[in-house]
């Protein structure tokens, strides 16, 4: 059961500032911060600490090694990883003041110029699972070969786009969303949509699992935990369920599971770096009784 994550790969540079600078405002950072970001590097990271092969599928540019090396570190297969010369590795510089305020400048990079050819470099057979989310070019063309094949496909519509979701929806399996995500599809698709299922996360409030084909649901607690940074909390939900599933889990133990893992991400600063391994998921669950 192998994991292929057809991701996007982002550094973040984090600069701390006392407010936000104006339009023709040059102001020193309090403090810079750099670390491991972007949606598909975050749940490649999530699956793999949970104990599960995971293939990531993406690009960036030729510099930045320690990219390369940091999600292997986290176990994950880094082979479907391609260098482009020429193209910047995609990047959030990410503006925080001192209330917490913040202000985002995304720039996709090489997660936008994926070769068209990436996709061939999965093996997709029937038990694997695709996880894709909305940062990365050739989503549609990656989803429709692993359906093919036999592989279910998880779509975490996030950044949310209509018509990206609505190019891909033919060839999902499972759509993961948050609370606002879910309230934009299901205003533009209605609630009865064409998949397998529906995984719902709703912050603080917990998350549900709706089998669209069986008919019954599933509704997770989240854990009580004081939470320091939230940021990458769903997609170390998503990363986890996708590895409960491969693993041959049911929808609750893997709803358990991916709560706990996002609890204790969210007691820690970060995305990418925050996110907790199986032995430590266990010792959470342990503790809860
Ligand atoms: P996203 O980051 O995509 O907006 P959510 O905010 O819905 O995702 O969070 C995903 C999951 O992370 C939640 O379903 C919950 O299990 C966990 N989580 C998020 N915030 C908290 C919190 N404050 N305390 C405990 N768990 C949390």
């Amino acid at each position: 059961m192998t994991i292929y994550n057809l991701g996007s790969i982002n550094i973040d540079h984090v600069y701390r500032l006392p407010v936000l600078p104006r339009a023709g405002e040059t102001m020193h950072a309090l403090s810079y911060a750099q670390g491991l970001g972007g949606k598909g590097a975050n749940q490649s990271v999530a699956a793999a600490r949970a104990g599960t092969p995971v293939v990531h599928l993406g690009a960036l540019g030729t510099a930045e090694d320690w990219v390369i090396a940091r999600l292997a570190a986290a176990g994950v297969d880094t082979s479907g990883i391609v260098r482009l010369a020429d193209t910047a590795t995609g990047h959030a510089i990410i503006l925080v003041d001192a209330s917490g305020e913040n202000s985002i400048v995304l720039h996709g990079g090489a997660n936008m110029a994926l070769p068209a050819d990436l996709p061939e470099r999965a093996a997709f057979g029937p038990g694997d699972l695709l996880l894709m989310q909305n940062e990365t070019s050739l989503q549609v063309q990656t989803a429709a070969r692993a359906r093919s094949a036999g592989t279910r496909v998880i779509y975490s519509a996030a950044p949310f786009e209509i018509e990206a979701l609505r190019a891909v929806l033919p060839h999902v399996s499972i759509l993961a969303v948050n609370a606002i995500e879910a309230r934009d599809t299901f205003a533009a698709f209605g609630e009865d949509l064409p998949i397998e299922g529906l995984l719902i996360t709703r912050g603080a409030e917990g998350a549900e699992f709706r089998d669209l084909q069986g008919g019954q649901s599933w509704h997770q607690p989240a854990f009580r935990v004081a939470a320091v940074d939230t940021t990458g909390a769903g997609d170390c939900f998503a990363g986890w369920f996708a590895a409960g599933l491969a693993r041959g889990e049911d929808a609750p133990t893997a709803l358990r599971h991916a709560a706990a893992a996002a609890a204790v991400q969210v007691t820690r600063a970060g995305a990418g770096d925050a996110m907790p391994d199986r032995a430590e998921v266990m010792a959470f669950l342990k503790a809860q009784g």
